[in-house]
């Protein structure tokens, strides 16, 4: 059966993390920040608004790429994982 939600498309992906973080963001920049765009631009729900504070796991990202670009405040510095790490899609 086809998967559906999408909890159930991001389940049939497979991850081998990265243990070096391939997106940082800047907190004391986020701190400043009043729309937060990407809680809405993430695909993958990396992004938690917690206490009027964004906090980011990098673990479940698509490398879309939406939160750099959203981000109009520069706060997030982006690359893609290292060789032979990161997400592949529709592996289950
Ligand atoms: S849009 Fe940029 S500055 Fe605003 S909370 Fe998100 S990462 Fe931080
Ligand atoms: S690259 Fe895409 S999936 Fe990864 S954190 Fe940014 S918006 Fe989310």
């Amino acid at each position: 059966m086809k998967p559906t939600s999408i909890e159930d498309k991001l389940a049939v992906n497979k991850y081998d993390i990265d243990k070096e973080r391939h997106i940082q963001i800047r907190e004391d920049i986020c701190a400043t920040c009043e729309a937060h765009p990407c809680l809405y631009a993430c695909p993958a729900d990396c992004f938690k608004l917690r206490e009027e504070h964004i906090t980011f796991s990098y673990e479940g990202c698509l490398e879309c790429g939406s939160c750099r670009i959203v981000c109009d405040k520069e706060a997030v510095e982006w690359a893609l994982p290292r060789a032979g790490f990161g997400i592949c899609y529709l592996f289950g």
